[in-house]
C-alpha cells in the first residue's frame, strides 16, 4: 500500500475505483479486488478514510470492559494492506457526484479535492442513533469505538472507586450501578462483560459483588431478536446468573441526574448508562443526492448498485440490500458487510472484463453472541449452539477475517493477543 496526496493522483486514469470506509466492508473489497485482479485490468486502487486503521467493532466485546489494551480492536492498515498495490487517502468524503464520475474529499467545511473514478464504492459504515429520550445523550456512552470503550472503562473505574469507600450499604449500591439500554447483540455482549469483570473489582475492595447492581433494559418483549427463542431464553437465564436484572418491556423515558426512568414510573439509579439501542447509516450519506430509506441506508439493486447510479456500489451498513429470500433488508452484521464486498469486487472485476454480472445472494452460516467472555448463543447450519462453543466459534470468526484480509501471520499474532488478555 501507498499513502498518497489525493491531488497528486492522475486526474484522467481510466479505470479507478474508490473505495470509501475502511471497515469490514472496505477492507475486505480493496483486499479481494487487489487479489484477484491482473495488470491487463488496468485498475487503480484507492481506498479513502480518515483513519489509518479500521475499528474492528465487534471485538469490542473482548475490550469493553477491564482489558488493558482497548487498542487490541484497532486494525492498522499498514499490517493488512502491506503489499498490495492499494493507494490509500487519508481523508474523509465530503460528497459524491454521480452524474460527473467525482467525489470531493477534504476536512468537513474546509478546501476539498476532487477525485474522478470509474467505479465509486461506499463503504461508510453507520453511527449510533438516539431517541428524542430527554438526558439520553447527554449521560450515556456508546459503544461504537476503542475511544467508547476506554470511556465506558474510565467511567466504570471512576464510579467504583466513588462507591467503594462509601460506609452506608444502601448509598453504596446506588453508586455501584451500571445501566445498560438495548439487548440486542451488542447490548448483551456489552453487560455480559461488565457482569463478568466488575465483581472480583468489588470483592478485592472488601465488599459483597451483589452490592453491584447492573441491569439490561429492553423496550420489547425480549432480549436477541433475531435469535431463536430457545436461545433468548438461554441468554436471559444466564445474564441473570450473572446477576444483571434484564428489564423487558418498558421504554426508557428520561434520564436524570443519574437515574433512568422507566415507562410505568420505575426509576433505575444509572450513574453509568451505556446507550446500545440503535444505529443508523452515516448521515452525510444522504447529503450525496443518492437514494436512501427511512434510517439513512443507501438503497441498491439486486447488483449492490446504489439506485439509479451504475458506477456506484454501496456495501456494509450504509446499504440497505433487500434480501430476496425473507424480503427483508439485511441486519447491520459485520458477516453480511463481508459478503457483500466480496460480491462487489468481483463484480468490478467483471465490469473490467465485460462479463455479465450475477445477482447478489446473502448467505448466512451462522451467527454468535457472547454472554460474558466464557460462553455464548448462537445458531450454525441450522441448528442452536451455546456455551463455550458458541464463543469459540465467535472467536473463530474473527480469526477467519484477519486471515481474509491480513494474512496467516497477522491472524497467528492477533490470536496468540486475543488468548492472552484476561480471558
Ligand atoms: C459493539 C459492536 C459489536 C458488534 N458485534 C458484531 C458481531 O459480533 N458480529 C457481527 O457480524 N457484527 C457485529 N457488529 C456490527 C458490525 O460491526 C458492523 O455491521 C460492521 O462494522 C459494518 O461494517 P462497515 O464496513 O459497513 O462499517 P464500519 O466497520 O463501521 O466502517 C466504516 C468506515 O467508514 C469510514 N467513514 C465513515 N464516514 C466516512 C467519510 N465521510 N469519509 C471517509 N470514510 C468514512 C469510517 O472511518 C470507518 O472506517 C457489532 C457492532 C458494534 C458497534
Amino acid at each position: 500500500m501507498e499513502a498518497v496526496d489525493a491531488r497528486l493522483l492522475d486526474p484522467a486514469h481510466p479505470r479507478r475505483v474508490i473505495v470509501v470506509g475502511g471497515g469490514y466492508a472496505g477492507l475486505t473489497f480493496v483486499v479481494t479486488l487487489a487479489h484477484r485482479m491482473k495488470a491487463i485490468d488496468g485498475i487503480e486502487i484507492v481506498l479513502v478514510d480518515p483513519r489509518p486503521y479500521q475499528q474492528a467493532l465487534s471485538e469490542l466485546d473482548l475490550v469493553a470492559a477491564g482489558t488493558p489494551r482497548p487498542q487490541f480492536a484497532e486494525l492498522w492498515h499498514a499490517d493488512v494492506l502491506r503489499g498490495l498495490r492499494i493507494k490509500v487517502v487519508y481523508d474523509r468524503l465530503e460528497s459524491v457526484s454521480p452524474q460527473g464520475c467525482f467525489i470531493e474529499v477534504g476536512p468537513r467545511g474546509g478546501p476539498t479535492v476532487s477525485i474522478a473514478y470509474w467505479r465509486l464504492v461506499l463503504a461508510t459504515g453507520a453511527i449510533p442513533s438516539f431517541p428524542p429520550v430527554p438526558g439520553l445523550r447527554e449521560s450515556a456512552i456508546t459503544m461504537w469505538s476503542v475511544d467508547d470503550a476506554m470511556r465506558l472503562q474510565r467511567s466504570l473505574e471512576e464510579q467504583f472507586r466513588r462507591g467503594v469507600i462509601l460506609c452506608d450499604p444502601d448509598e453504596r449500591m446506588e453508586a455501584l450501578a451500571v445501566t445498560v439500554v438495548g439487548g440486542g447483540a451488542t447490548g448483551v455482549e456489552i453487560v455480559g462483560t461488565i457482569a463478568d469483570s466488575m465483581p472480583p473489582l468489588i470483592r478485592r475492595a472488601g465488599h459483597d459483588p451483589s452490592e453491584l447492581k447492573i441491569t439490561l433494559i429492553e423496550g420489547r418483549p425480549d432480549i436477541l431478536y433475531d435469535l431463536p427463542e430457545t436461545q433468548r431464553v438461554r441468554a436471559r437465564r444466564r445474564l441473570e446468573r450473572m446477576g444483571v436484572v434484564v428489564q423487558l418491556g418498558r421504554k426508557l423515558e428520561r434520564v436524570e441526574a443519574g437515574v433512568a426512568y422507566l415507562e410505568g414510573g420505575l426509576a433505575i439509579s444509572s450513574p453509568v448508562l451505556v446507550w446500545c439501542g440503535g444505529a443508523h447509516a452515516d448521515p452525510d450519506a444522504v447529503e450525496w443526492g443518492l437514494s436512501a430509506d427511512t434510517s439513512g441506508r443507501l438503497i441498491c439493486d439486486e447488483n449492490l448498485k446504489a439506485h439509479g447510479c451504475p458506477e456506484v456500489y454501496v456495501v456494509g451498513d450504509v446499504a440497505a440490500f433487500r434480501d430476496p429470500g425473507s424480503g427483508r433488508i439485511l441486519p447491520m452484521l459485520a458477516q453480511f458487510a463481508i459478503r457483500e464486498a466480496e460480491h462487489a469486487a468481483d463484480a468490478t472485476l467483471h465490469e473490467a472484463r465485460g462479463l455479465p454480472l450475477r445477482p447478489f445472494v446473502p448467505n448466512m452460516h451462522g451467527e454468535f453472541v457472547s454472554v460474558g467472555p466464557s460462553w455464548g448463543v448462537g445458531w450454525m447450519f441450522g441448528r442452536n449452539v451455546s456455551g463455550w462453543f458458541a464463543i469459540v466459534m465467535k472467536r473463530i470468526t474473527y480469526v477467519m477475517y484477519w486471515v481474509q484480509v491480513g494474512s496467516f501471520r497477522l491472524a497467528w499474532k492477533r490470536t496468540l493477543q486475543m488468548l492472552r488478555m484476561r480471558h
